[in-house]
């Protein structure tokens, strides 16, 4: 049997790469230390379903408490790592105690960025959503008629903004860039979602930043906007990305480049050490990249699983991401870093619709909306190295299936 793995972080990484070496017969002592007071749950409802009221915590547990116990993992709430001695193969909690590893896996994750107190982020009722804390608090400020202004026009921000009207809420959603989704998706896939969330009363600024917050009596009240105007509002979501938890690694003096660097078989620049998830920095083509997503959490996870099982193949990512936005899912294949083409392809059933993407002729993703057969055909594609033919794509009597041949 080998040593002992501690696990630092107890989020979706955290939980796959326990379950993937139990599933392997791995018998080493496993011990997760996670600094949140519940056991491993999954975030996406945080922005959806669980946000508007429809999916109770319990569902959101990946296992229940007694699956720990089956399966021998010891798993420690509230449990905050301070240090890593990678001397000593230690880490210390804040409660200044120490948990002795012979292998250490980060899957610290990531925390949201936020607004400096300089321009009034340090106000009540600004909220990020990150863990299940942030959504509770954010589910009893969501009352019918108040007004809510979201910063930034990602996906957890307009995903916010869904919830936000279906619960009955005034919404408006400001974006700095010039236009929404800017960072993850092309023009007109933001161009559907900005007529989308238009046709459910959302109003969306972009090219317009956020000038300050002001309040009254310790909280928020009105919103000063790039554009000179000043706008009254109850409460705030700020959602303008996030930053990976590296500073357990870089205090380590672990390679860290906005985020935990990896290799290609999970390893830190200290081999007793893994990362994975949303910390870590990984090769991919040619390039250091991180990816946010439940895909990456699992599938890296799982991949460091078999290499800690003696297992020497390359951890080779094939990304997927979905957001559902009202009645809307988007689902995205592939990873859509430098394309320089966007191909639009109506979908068969009205609102459907579905947006390729490639880079020097080659198709490298494809945003699905309502268009589930896109996403399976592209995912398809990517996954047996079949380039995307356009004729076959600009064909709508075309099934979607000829370009698989
Ligand atoms: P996390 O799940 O964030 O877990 C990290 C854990 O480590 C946290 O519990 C953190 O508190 C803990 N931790 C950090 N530092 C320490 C420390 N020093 N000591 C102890 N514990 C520590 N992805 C999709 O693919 N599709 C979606 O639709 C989608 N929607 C999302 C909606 C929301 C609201 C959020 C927040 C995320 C969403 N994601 C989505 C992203 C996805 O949830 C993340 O990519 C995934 O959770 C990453 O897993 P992780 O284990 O790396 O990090």
């Amino acid at each position: 049997m080998s040593g002992r793995l501690v696990i630092v972080g107890a989020g979706q990484a955290a939980f796959a790469l326990a379950a993937k070496l139990r599933a392997l017969k791995d018998d080493r002592p496993i011990t997760i230390l996670g600094s949140e007071e519940v056991f491993p749950y999954q975030r996406p409802p945080l922005s959806k379903k669980y946000l508007l009221g429809e999916m109770t915590f319990d569902r959101l547990l990946f296992r229940p408490e007694q699956w720990y116990v089956d399966n021998a993992v010891e798993l420690r709430t509230s449990a905050w790592v301070e240090e890593i001695d990678r001397s000593a193969k230690t880490v210390r909690l804040q409660d200044g105690s120490t948990v002795g590893y012979e292998t250490l896996a980060l899957a610290t994750g990531a925390e949201p960025r936020t607004l400096p107190p300089g321009i009034g982020g340090d106000l009540q009722g600004i909220f990020t959503v990150r863990d299940k804390r942030d959504a509770d608090r954010l589910m009893a400020e969501m009352r019918p008629g108040r007004h809510l202004l979201i910063v930034g026009g990602g996906y957890i921000g307009l995903e916010a903004a869904a919830v936000a009207r279906h619960l009955g809420l005034e919404v408006t959603l400001i974006e700095m860039a010039d236009r929404i989704l800017q960072r993850v998706a092309a023009r007109e896939t933001a161009d559907t979602f900005r007529q989308i969330h238009a046709s459910h009363g959302v109003v969306i600024r972009e090219k317009t930043g956020l000038v300050c917050l002001s309040g009254e009596d310790g909280h928020v009240k009105t919103a000063e906007l790039s554009d000179g105007s000043v706008i009254d509002v109850d409460f705030v979501i700020v959602g303008i990305g996030v930053t990976p938890n590296d500073r357990l690694a870089r205090e380590a003096g672990l390679d860290v480049a906005n985020g935990i660097v990896v290799d290609a078989f999970t390893r830190t620049s200290d081999n007793a050490i893994h990362a994975l998830g949303d910390c870590a920095v990984l090769p991919w083509k040619g390039q250091q990249i991180r990816l946010e997503s439940v895909q990456n959490a699992v599938d890296q996870a799982e991949a460091a699983a078999a290499i800690l099982t003696g297992g020497e193949t390359a951890y080779n990512p094939k990304p997927w991401f979905w957001s559902d936005q009202y009645d809307v899912k988007l689902q995205i294949a592939g990873f859509n870093l430098g394309y320089d083409e966007t191909f639009v392809r109506p979908g068969a059933r009205e609102g459907s619709l579905s947006i390729w993407y490639f880079r020097e002729g080659q198709f490298i993703a494809v945003d699905a909306i309502n268009d589930a057969k896109a996403y399976v055909t592209g995912k398809k594609l990517l996954e047996s190295g079949i380039n995307a033919d356009r004729a076959i794509l600009s064909d709508i009597s075309a099934d979607l299936k000829q370009l698989l041949v």
